[in-house]
């Protein structure tokens, strides 16, 4: 599933689109019908964490979007990036298809603005414009091209993903929607202040979190708190703070737990300009077998009692757990 920061790139591109209608539709989407799209107008776009939401209207001008508008030389470039330029982005593993669309020149938009003008003026009939995306494991979003299958499958064919939404707009150009769940939302649902790499994100409300007696790589991935983190910024931030992810938090210093923050936030906005320049995300412990200081690295499965298991790697060296384990006979006598 794409991290915060390749949702954030996907926000980036959507966002060129914005002000224009679609005229055509396709996809494969049985959830929602491509064709209802037919004639929408696209008016905002907003990312939360892992969750892109795009807006539409039935008409060009419904209302006044507030403050929402970003500064007028951002959108022009965006609007050049959309309307001239092919980008595309993967899934995670993927690089930028196209390297002659890099610009290195790309402000990170602040994809959150006005978030918190959202739902306010909003009348009662105004719910349910917003399309909420929610990627699967292979999810992402194309720009002015489809993504093309790079191996055969076992059968020996060579088939190309099926987008389940594709959106023509009036400028000629369209974007493609691929792995993704799509639901219709109110906007009300929209809290910037766990998003990791919203302006608004709460430190205090995270820290408090990850001061719990539970292992703080149950916390990280909790979206409440620290919405936008996915496993490889867990592994990340853990190594980098040099923190063991079964660490109680309630055992850990105040300084190791804003270090931990620190490292998550750091990562994830580092990721997210690597992303918008066409340059790959170095990591340090995860899927690795070796930390960069050369000791050999642990894996395994951690997860709440009952809920969803992810693999960690962790370096028992770099990584020293708190509390320490006790010895195997411990705990039966
Ligand atoms: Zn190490």
């Amino acid at each position: 599933m794409p991290e915060g920061p390749s949702v954030r790139k996907y926000h980036h591109l959507v966002s060129g689109f914005v002000g224009q209608q679609v005229i055509k539709t396709g996809g494969s989407s049985k959830m929602l019908s491509p064709a209802s799209f037919q004639s929408l107008w696209l008016q905002d776009t907003q990312v939360h964490g892992k969750k892109l939401f795009l807006r539409f209207d039935p008409d060009e001008e419904t209302r006044s979007h507030g403050n929402n508008a970003l500064p007028e030389p951002l959108e022009g470039e965006r609007m050049e990036e959309a309307g001239d330029q092919k980008q595309a982005v993967g899934s995670d593993s993927q690089k930028i298809s196209d390297p002659s669309s890099r610009s290195p020149e790309l402000a990170v938009p602040s994809g959150d603005d006005g978030l918190d003008c959202l739902g306010g003026d909003s009348p009662a009939g105004d719910a349910e414009r917003w399309l909420e995306v929610r990627f699967g494991l292979f999810g992402s979003v194309w720009v002015n091209e489809f993504s093309r299958t790079k191996k055969a499958n076992k059968k020996g064919d060579w088939r190309d993903p099926i987008p389940r939404l594709v959106l023509y707009f009036d400028s000629g150009g369209f974007l493609a929607f691929y792995n993704c769940q799509m639901s219709w939302s109110s906007s009300s649902v929209v809290k910037p202040n766990s998003d990791i790499l919203s302006e608004k994100f709460h430190r205090g409300q995270a820290l408090e979190a990850l001061g719990q007696e539970q292992p703080v790589c149950y916390t990280l991935l909790d979206q409440r708190y620290f919405s936008g983190v996915g496993n490889i910024i867990k592994n990340e931030a853990l190594y980098r703070a040099g923190i063991h992810p079964l660490s109680l938090g309630s055992l850990l210093s105040p300084l190791q737990l804003d270090v931990l923050v620190d490292h998550v936030v750091e990562f994830s906005a580092d990721w997210l300009q690597g992303k918008l320049q066409g340059r790959q995300q170095h990591q340090q412990i995860y899927q690795k077998e070796q930390c960069p200081a050369g000791h050999r690295v642990m894996k395994e499965a951690f997860g709440p009692p009952g809920g969803f298991q992810r693999l960690t790697w962790w370096c028992p060296q770099c990584q020293p757990k708190v509390p320490p384990d006790k010895p195997e006979q411990g705990q039966l006598s």
